[in-house]
C-alpha cells in the first residue's frame, strides 16, 4: 500500500522521559509505516533546552505560528531536583507556559471515553471539555497584609493623572487584601477561542461567572462572551456546577482561570484517568497545538532505565498525534490523512474495548475478559486493528 502523502509539515515537539520513549514507539509502530510523515522537528527534551538556553522552545512556538499545527510530547518543568540531574545552567521555565505566552491560546481538555471505564459520575456518557482561560486573575495578583487601623483602597490613575478611588476596607484588626486584573483583549480572545472550538466540534458552550457579586469584574467576562452574538448558555458558576453534575456531558465548559484550574482536575478524575485526557491549545487566530494532559510519567521511566518492563498508557499521546494529523488534513484538504486519524483513534478504542489495556486502565476497567499488556504490546495490538480498518 502506498504511504499517505502530506503537504505541509507538522511542528513536532519532542519531550522527556517515558513519554519520549512512547513518542518514538508511536511513530515507529503506528505512523511511519502508513504515512510519509512530514514534520519540522524540535527537540524540547530538557537536555536540548539546556544546550540552547531554551531558544528551541521559542523557535518551536514560532514555527507553530508559521505552519498552524503542532504536536507536543510531555516535557519536564525543572524544579530544584532536576538541576543536578540534568546539570542545568538555569531552572528553565515551563515550556507550556512559554508556548502559551507566544501563541496567546486557550487550553481545551477533553477526556477519551471507552466502554468498561465508567466515570465516577455515571450520567456523564459524553465528554465534557474544559476550556480554561489562562491569563490573569488570582494567578497574576498582588497581595498585602494590612495591620489593624489601616485603610485599604483601590486606586486607578488614568493616562491624564486622574485618580479614581474606592475603599476596600477600614481594618479594625489585622487583615489581608488582594488585587487582581484582567484585560479586555485577553477575555475577548478567550471567548473567540471557545466559540471557534465549539463550531469545530459542533458543541454548545457553557460559561459561568459570579457576576451577581462581582458586578464589574465578572460582568466584563459575561459581556465579552455575549458580544459574539451566537447561541450559548450562560449561568452563575454555582448553578453551572450543579448542572454539570446532572448533565450527560457533550459540551464545552468555558471557565475563568481559577475555576478551570480546579474544575479540570475534578472532571479528569471523575472520568477515570489522566492518561485518557487530551489537551489542545487553540490561539484566537486558529493555531492548534495538541498534547496529552499528563506529564512525562517519571516513575515509569526510571523503571524503564533499570530494564524493567513498563505498562504506560500511550492513548493521550496517540490522540495528540491523531488530532494534529486530522487538523493538518483538514487545512490541506487531505481526506486520506483525516481518515487515517479517524481509523487510528477507532483502533485504539477497539483495542481497549476488546480488553487489551495498560496497567492503569486494567485497575479501573469493569470488563471481564481484560488483559494487561506492556507499553509496546499495546501499540502492536492497536496496529493489528488499524491494519484491518485501513483494509
Ligand atoms: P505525571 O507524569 O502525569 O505522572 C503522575 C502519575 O500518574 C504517574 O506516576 C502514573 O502513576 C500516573 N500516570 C500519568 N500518566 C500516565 C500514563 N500515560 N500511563 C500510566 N500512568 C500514568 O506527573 P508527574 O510525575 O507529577 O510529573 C512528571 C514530570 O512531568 C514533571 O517533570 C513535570 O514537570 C512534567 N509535567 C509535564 C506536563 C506537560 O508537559 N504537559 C504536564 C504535567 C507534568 P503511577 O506511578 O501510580 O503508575
Ligand atoms: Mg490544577
Amino acid at each position: 500500500m502506498a504511504k499517505i502523502q502530506m503537504k505541509t509539515p507538522l511542528v513536532e515537539m519532542d519531550g522527556d522521559e517515558m513519554t519520549r520513549i512512547i513518542w518514538q514507539d508511536i511513530k515507529d509502530i503506528l505512523l511511519t509505516p502508513y504515512i510519509d510523515l512530514k514534520t519540522e522537528y524540535y527537540d524540547l527534551g530538557l537536555v536540548h533546552r539546556n544546550e540552547t538556553d531554551d531558544q528551541v522552545t521559542v523557535d518551536s512556538a514560532n514555527a507553530t505560528k508559521k505552519y498552524g499545527v503542532a504536536v507536543k510530547c510531555a516535557t519536564i518543568t525543572p524544579n530544584a531536583a532536576r538541576m543536578p540531574e540534568y546539570n542545568l545552567k538555569e531552572m528553565w521555565k515551563s515550556p507550556n507556559g512559554t508556548i502559551r505566552a507566544i501563541l496567546d491560546g486557550t487550553v481545551f481538555r477533553t477526556p477519551i471515553l471507552v466502554k468498561g471505564i465508567t466515570p465516577y459520575i455515571p450520567t456523564w456518557t459524553k465528554p465534557i471539555t474544559i476550556a480554561r482561560h489562562a491569563y490573569g486573575d488570582v494567578y497574576k495578583n498582588v497581595e498585602m497584609k494590612c495591620p489593624a487601623g489601616s485603610t485599604a483602597e483601590l486606586v486607578c490613575t488614568d493616562k491624564d493623572g486622574k485618580e479614581t478611588r474606592e475603599t476596600i476596607y477600614n481594618f479594625e484588626c489585622d487583615g489581608i487584601i488582594q488585587g487582581q486584573h484582567n484585560k479586555s483583549t485577553s477575555i475577548a480572545s478567550f471567548a473567540r477561542a471557545c466559540f471557534n472550538f465549539a463550531l469545530d466540534k459542533k458543541q454548545d458552550v457553557w460559561f459561568a461567572t459570579k457576576d451577581t457579586i462581582s458586578k464589574k469584574y465578572d460582568h466584563t467576562f459575561k459581556d465579552k462572551f455575549e458580544a459574539a452574538g451566537i447561541e450559548y448558555f450562560y449561568t452563575l458558576i454555582d448553578d453551572a456546577v450543579a448542572r454539570v453534575i446532572r448533565s450527560n456531558g457533550g459540551y464545552i465548559w468555558a471557565c475563568k482561570n481559577y475555576d478551570g484550574d480546579v474544575m479540570s482536575d475534578m472532571v479528569a478524575t471523575a472520568y477515570g484517568s489522566l492518561a485518557m485526557m487530551t489537551s489542545v491549545l487553540v490561539s484566537p487566530d486558529g493555531i492548534y497545538e495538541y498534547e496529552a494532559a499528563h506529564g512525562t510519567v517519571q516513575r515509569h521511566y526510571y523503571k524503564h532505565l533499570k530494564g524493567e518492563e513498563t505498562s504506560t498508557n500511550s492513548v493521550a499521546t496517540l490522540f495528540a498525534w491523531t488530532g494534529a494529523l486530522r487538523k493538518r488534513g483538514e487545512l490541506d484538504n487531505l481526506p486520506e490523512l483525516m481518515n487515517f486519524a479517524d481509523c487510528l483513534e477507532k483502533a485504539t478504542i477497539e483495542t481497549i474495548e476488546d480488553g487489551v489495556m495498560t496497567g492503569d486502565l486494567y485497575l479501573l476497567s469493569t470488563l471481564e475478559n481484560k488483559k494487561k499488556v506492556n507499553t509496546v504490546d499495546f501499540l502492536k495490538a492497536v496496529d493489528e486493528r488499524l491494519k484491518k480498518l485501513l483494509g
